[in-house]
């Protein structure tokens, strides 16, 4: 426990609705590089801004946030019942040939370096869920991820793994702590949440949208966590396509077989002519 303090409702309550307001504007970049086709279901303008977050409405002095750069700006679910499996559930859809590469339960000090290392090398950005207690251990560490370009997402704040049976409060807590641990290391206002174990309950998906952030699973889970070997993560890996959201962990354990596998994984995908994006 580490008995922290938490911060008062009315500035949780901005964070969230400045949250919210952030997923409101559901953008696609401006530069029109995009085509619209596949969006007809909702009511698009013609011209749409890339999304904005202003985490700054109290007068209480905040870091100024760095919008997170993507190569393709996310937007909205059609309906958040479901946690987004794979990136073509989003509206819009992204590009042809884009996939999602996810980074779950760190930062961790050993092996959160050398994932950043190898994405770096390969130029490519990932979607990190990142657990609010590592973040209060390793803020510089947290810092890293985020400006390096890559993306943070809430994953609670203590990674109960039983999360689908907790209760409403509990839930509460695990998704406020983190989000406040979150935004005020880094200055991101989160806008994807993924439950720990990709366990949901109603409950977790109500407070999810509650607190402005859509679902987000997985459609490539190579179960790296279990160390089933190199080989075998980057089998499963190569399985991911178009489209898709690839599972890896940063934290948690020795990550050795995942750094690994994504050393000869992500140049594999790209010369498939595969793009990796942020959510
Ligand atoms: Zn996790």
């Amino acid at each position: 426990m580490d008995g922290a303090a938490p911060s008062p409702p009315s500035r949780r309550r901005a964070l969230w609705l400045m949250g919210a307001a952030a997923l409101g504007v559901t953008g696609l970049a401006a530069d029109g590089a995009r085509p619209a086709e596949g969006s007809a279901a909702s009511a698009e303008p013609t011209v749409r801004a890339r999304p904005v977050i202003h985490p700054t409405p109290t007068p209480t002095p905040t870091p100024t946030p760095t919008p997170r750069p993507a190569s393709w700006g996310p937007a909205k679910l059609t309906s958040t019942e479901t946690p987004v499996r794979e990136l073509t559930t989003l509206s819009p859809p992204p590009p042809p040939k884009s996939i999602a590469l996810t980074i779950d339960d760190g930062p961790h000090p050993e092996w959160t370096p050398r994932v950043l290392d190898l994405l770096a090398e390969e130029n490519v950005r990932a979607t990190f869920f990142i657990i609010g207690e590592q973040v209060k251990e390793y803020p510089v560490l947290t810092r890293r991820i985020a400006d390096a370009g890559h993306q943070i997402c809430n994953h609670t704040e203590t990674h109960p793994i039983d999360i689908a049976d907790l209760s409403t409060k509990r839930v509460r807590q695990e998704i406020v702590d983190a989000h406040d641990r979150i935004a005020d290391t880094t200055g991101i206002v989160p806008r994807f949440f993924r439950s720990p174990g990709g366990a949901w309950s109603d409950t977790v998906l109500e407070l999810t949208a509650e607190h402005g952030m859509l679902p987000i699973d997985w459609a490539v889970d190579p179960r790296d966590w279990a160390r089933p070997g190199t080989g075998s993560i980057r089998r499963a890996l190569l399985e991911g396509g178009d489209g898709d959201i690839l599972l890896c962990h940063d934290g948690g354990g020795d990550r050795s077989q995942t750094v690994a596998a994504l050393r000869s994984v992500l140049p594999k995908m790209k010369k498939r002519g595969l793009t990796f994006v942020t959510l």
